[in-house]
């Protein structure tokens, strides 16, 4: 059976109490994480961990122990539940408290839960990505990794809708990101994605692109894309933690570059795959 973090206590499922005043449910008023586990560790946490901290510190919640213990408890939770291909999910809520928007006194303690998810062994690669642009809606905050998901769930249907996997978000035609993932451009042999600032999410994946883009010696331009401009990227793909990187073979229905992941994206892909932690029974 598998076991739940639950604020500083690991519990099974139907131990699992929260409230119906917790402000996460109300408002949405918290902050998550999803961590990428690889033949049985965590992948990059200190990374996550660390932007669960800052988004937490941005909405002024201070969580009740710090980083190091975080992760060795989500360490502990992917351990004891055998994962060994899977991510493990953790949210921090502002607590629970009677119904008032603003925050709520002295002695309410954010709610932490964690789980895991393990992956179905020889799952099939993911298929290439296919995109619909949808208006980027959400507020200006989107560098705050916040429960507050409604405008993304929006955005994702609508391209699910279309047959779609996933939405290309834009705000008045200038390319941001995806509903859950970061977008890249490839022309010319350049690497064009958004710049880091309050119009996105600083994706973890996105930080280790950077950082084998640059022991690559491949050129990236961190400039935002307009939208008109996509169809005629030679390749385009995106990232994120559950996925990696993932090729996209259409936006809107137009065939990018021959539909095949290109070369660009192919060796950024083996550069990627070269940092995941070995198996962790083989070290
Ligand atoms: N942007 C948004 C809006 C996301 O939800 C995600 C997924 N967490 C990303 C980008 C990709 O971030 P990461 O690589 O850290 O998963």
């Amino acid at each position: 059976m598998s076991m739940y973090l639950m604020n500083d206590r690991f519990v099974k499922d139907d131990e699992v109490t929260i409230s119906i005043e917790d402000r996460g449910y109300y408002f949405g008023d918290g902050v998550y994480e999803v961590i990428r586990v690889y033949g049985g560790a965590m992948f990059t946490a200190e990374e996550h961990i660390g932007r669960l901290y800052e988004s937490a510190e941005k909405i002024r919640m201070e969580l009740p122990y710090g980083e190091e213990e975080m992760i060795a408890k989500l360490a502990r939770l992917v351990a004891d539940n055998g994962v060994k291909e899977g991510h493990v999910y953790v949210q921090a809520t502002r607590g629970a408290a009677p119904r008032v928007h603003q925050f709520p006194g002295e002695g309410i303690t954010p709610v932490i839960t964690a789980y895991t998810k393990s992956y179905p062994d020889h799952a099939p690669a993911a298929e290439p990505a296919k995109l619909k642009s949808a208006a980027d809606i959400r507020w200006l905050r989107c560098d705050i990794k916040s429960l507050n998901l409604l405008a993304n769930v929006m955005a994702k249907q609508e391209a699910f809708e279309a047959g779609c996997t996933e939405a290309l978000l834009h705000r008045d035609g200038t390319v941001t990101e995806g509903s859950s993932s970061n977008m890249f451009g490839v022309k010319d042999g350049v690497i064009h994605t958004h710049p880091v600032s309050n119009f996105i999410l600083n994706g973890i994946t996105r930080r280790v692109i950077m950082q084998c883009c640059e022991e690559l010696g491949q050129p990236v331009k961190e400039e935002p894309m307009a939208l008109e401009d996509v169809y005629e990227m030679d390749e385009f793909f995106l990232s994120s933690t559950t996925n990696g990187i993932l090729p996209v073979s259409e936006i809107d229905g137009r065939k990018i570059g021959d539909g095949h992941p290109g070369p660009v994206t192919e060796r950024l892909m083996a550069a990627f795959e070269s940092k995941l932690p070995e198996p962790i029974a083989t070290r």
